[in-house]
């Protein structure tokens, strides 16, 4: 396998960036300690990829009739279910949406791949609940194993970076979207002066983007070093075929060896210990012009089919 050549070290100006962040993006850590209330309205429950999904909608002041808010609910673990092969690898989920407020779809949680929580407001619009990336965020980490604290970057990469694939691998955003996106935030996640890898590291940048970078550079490493064969996908399938999904506790060497087994590859493992336990830093230039992604000043994107690695950034948003 060709490594990526890792440096130390981040620009003055991604420094600055990241200093203006903002995010709606504070998904909280499950904790055994947590546990809500169980939900008391959910008079339906939704089958999908398998599992079984509770809806349970709490406040007086929805904004929408139940079935546009289920219909929700059954479209993101649709596109969950599809990416995984068709099975959701979750047993069920109790998926609460809090109607009470003022904003529009906002906060999200989830808790020990058993419980989510999304608060949508008076400001949900139909349009934004159907179009909206945070119940997909969340349903993203039931279907991941839960880790100790400091690998939450981990968790939370995978989500942040795998809810863009998701959705543009169903057809409910274009691939200019996910790239735009991508290319938009993830210098948020690169090491900044000082920084111990993503493992001793626990800044918000870190924590989602720097997670994200890993998980993303992962499934370009892995379509690299297997001419397109082998990808995330391939890893997260074998991970949630040994069982691995939020309801069990594995260690980040587990997830490692697992996603390599997966793939017939050490690629994960590798970039953990360039990334995790050290702080490697990607050349973000470098990579989005191979893989053949053009960026503009008003932060659009354009695609270059010419670029060396053009096939592996269709391959990752293909539909299918
Ligand atoms: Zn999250």
């Amino acid at each position: 396998m060709e490594r990526r050549k890792f440096t130390l070290g981040l620009t003055a100006a991604a420094a600055a960036a990241a200093c203006a962040l903002k995010t709606r993006q504070t998904d909280e850590r499950p904790t055994a300690a947590i546990r809500p209330d169980k939900p008391t309205n959910a008079d339906r429950v939704l089958v999908v990829g398998g599992a079984r999904l509770s809806v349970a909608i709490e406040g007086t002041e929805p904004s929408l009739p139940r079935v546009v808010y289920e219909a929700w609910v059954q479209k993101s673990a649709q596109m969950i279910a599809d990416y995984y092969g068709g099975t959701l690898p979750v047993p069920g989920l109790e998926i609460t949406l809090v109607t009470n407020g003022r904003g529009a779809v906002g906060y999200g949680h989830h808790r020990q791949g058993r419980w989510i929580t999304v608060h949508c407001g008076r400001r949900t619009k139909q349009s934004s609940p159907d179009g909206d990336w945070v119940m997909v965020h969340e349903m993203l980490h039931a279907t991941f194993p839960n880790l100790p604290d400091r690998h939450r970057w981990m968790q939370e990469g995978l989500s942040t970076c795998l809810e863009k694939v998701v959705r543009a691998r169903a057809g409910d955003i274009d691939a200019q979207n996910v790239w735009r996106r991508l290319c938009g935030s993830m210098h948020y996640g690169r090491p900044r002066m000082g920084d111990r890898g993503l493992d001793r590291t626990h800044t918000w940048g870190r924590t989602y983007w720097g997670g994200a970078l890993f998980w993303m550079v992962a499934d370009v490493e892995l379509r690299r070093a297997t001419g397109n064969d082998k990808s995330l996908r391939d890893a997260l399938l074998y991970i949630a075929q040994q069982g691995g999904n939020a309801r069990e506790v594995w260690d980040t060497g587990v997830v490692c060896e697992q996603a390599d087994a997966g793939t017939g590859t050490t690629v994960v493992s590798q970039l953990y210990e360039a990334m995790a336990r050290a702080p490697g830093d990607v050349d973000l230039d470098a990579l989005w012009a191979e893989l053949g992604v053009v960026r503009y000043g008003d932060g659009s994107v354009d695609f270059d089919d010419r670029a060396p690695l053009a096939a592996i950034r269709r391959a990752i948003t293909a539909s299918g």
